[in-house]
């Protein structure tokens, strides 16, 4: 063999070699597309992303003239890819039908949620459909359940607990598979000591309100992992000296918060006869639409003062501010709607509302992204798997055709979703 057939042979070899590897076929390639990186405040240009199975196989810089082997390419040009967002307070859990909003909230690009109490068989029905069919809702994470005082809140769907059934009704839930408990606002204090005890014992953690019998800093330092809403916190905001202790305090404990702030804005836009309507609401169950009505008509029938008017908004305005002194202090935030459980909070919509009022905090759309997609995933201990675009994780994606990282008002300029490797919206 002379120079010339051994340098076209090993040409021929080396260029086949590659087409070799390049035969693997992807379910999905998205091409040419920018990679929000939330871990390194990043946006990485001009990537090429291939989907197998449930998981994102490959990521590489975008060729010009790599051939691509897929059944789907998307032009990802000018377009921006993030992690699916989770909605970490939510209530889908209290009727059997209210997985037919499941494409709604992946139109959204929610492809996790955390039901925040409901109906513990409902929830193992939710979670079982999920489990056999990934592609069929969002990854969900449960309580069953809402734990409260002797006489609950909520009448429906939460489990009275004394210092004489709570044992019982902790291994009850526990062999049902709740992934946390949701404790509430009326529970006493020695229950929420055993109930503590029994989340240390059994590694279950447990998660909500907290509680009118226990300061913030005792719930803390029990261990509850998140305070839903700034229920009790508002106390706090008075007093610097106490409040500067508790974000110590809760940071050492790894105490998260939920704010829910979309609640509040609510609350103050009802206290001025204002109810927020969005064309969601005709995709809503009827059970829920007459609940909205008849607290719109018991709103309606209040008249406030001027100066009760006056206390609304000015506590809005506080809770605000509470909000952004935990977000500068270090505190972990998650965001979540409280859908189903606060009126006129529509599924899906109202978490890109509740990462507008983030923004308009003052906080910086990078870091709301985070709080969007991985935080939760910190959270829940499953980020090895969910909550940013790499190799080897699951493909749950949001394709957005402006960059949130201008203006977190673009998270709602939805090109494509997937969810575990398949796409849900498109
Ligand atoms: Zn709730």
């Amino acid at each position: 063999m002379n120079m010339t057939k051994s340098f076209v042979l090993s040409l021929i070899l080396f260029n086949w070699l590659p087409c070799l590897s390049q035969s693997t076929t992807y379910d999905i390639v998205i091409k040419n597309i920018s990679v929000i990186d939330v871990q390194n405040l990043k946006i990485i240009p001009k990537q090429t992303i291939h989907i197998k199975d449930e998981r994102i196989a490959k990521i590489e810089r975008s060729k010009k003239y790599k051939k691509i082997v897929s059944d789907t390419i998307i032009d990802g040009t000018g377009k921006f890819i993030l992690s699916g967002f989770w909605d970490m307070h939510i209530h889908i859990c209290w009727k059997e039908n209210l997985n037919n909003l499941y494409p709604t909230l992946f139109s959204y690009g929610i492809t996790g949620v955390r039901d925040m109490g409901g109906d513990i068989k409902i929830l193992t029905k939710f979670k079982n459909q999920v489990k056999g069919n990934p592609h069929s809702g969002p990854t969900l994470f449960g309580a069953g359940p809402i734990l409260d005082g002797e006489k609950p809140v909520h009448l429906d769907f939460s489990v009275p607990l004394t210092q004489n059934n709570v044992r019982k009704v902790l291994d009850s839930l526990y062999f049902q598979k709740i992934d946390f408990l949701k404790v509430y606002s009326l529970l006493p204090k020695t229950v929420l000591d055993s109930i503590a005890n029994y989340s240390k014992a059994k590694k279950i953690p447990f998660a909500g309100h907290v509680s009118e019998y226990v300061t913030p800093e005792e719930a803390s330092i029990l261990g509850q992992k998140s305070f839903e809403h700034l229920n009790r916190l508002e106390d706090l905001q008075n007093d610097t000296i106490r409040l500067s202790a508790f974000i110590g305090l809760a940071k050492s404990n790894n105490t998260w918060i939920c704010p829910t702030l979309i609640i509040y804005k609510r609350k103050a836009e009802f206290a001025k006869n204002v109810f927020y309507a969005h064309s969601l609401y005709n995709e809503l169950d009827n059970d829920l639409k007459t609940e909205w009505e008849q607290v719109k008509k018991k709103r309606q029938n209040k008249i406030l003062t001027e100066e009760e008017l006056l206390q609304t908004q000015e506590r809005y305005k506080n809770q605000k501010k509470l909000v952004k002194r935990f977000y500068d202090n270090g505190i972990p935030l998650l965001l979540g709607t409280d859908f189903a459980g606060m009126q006129f909070i529509y599924p899906g919509y109202s978490l890109h509302e509740e990462m507008a009022l983030l923004q308009d905090l003052g906080i910086p759309p990078f870091e709301i992204l985070k709080m969007a997609t991985i935080n939760p995933t910190l959270f829940l201990g499953i980020s090895k798997l969910y909550g940013t675009v790499e190799e080897n994780k699951m493909a749950d994606l949001i394709i957005l055709n402006e960059n949130p990282v201008t203006d977190i008002r673009n998270t709602l300029n939805i090109n494509t979703v997937l969810k575990a490797g398949k796409i849900v919206k498109k």
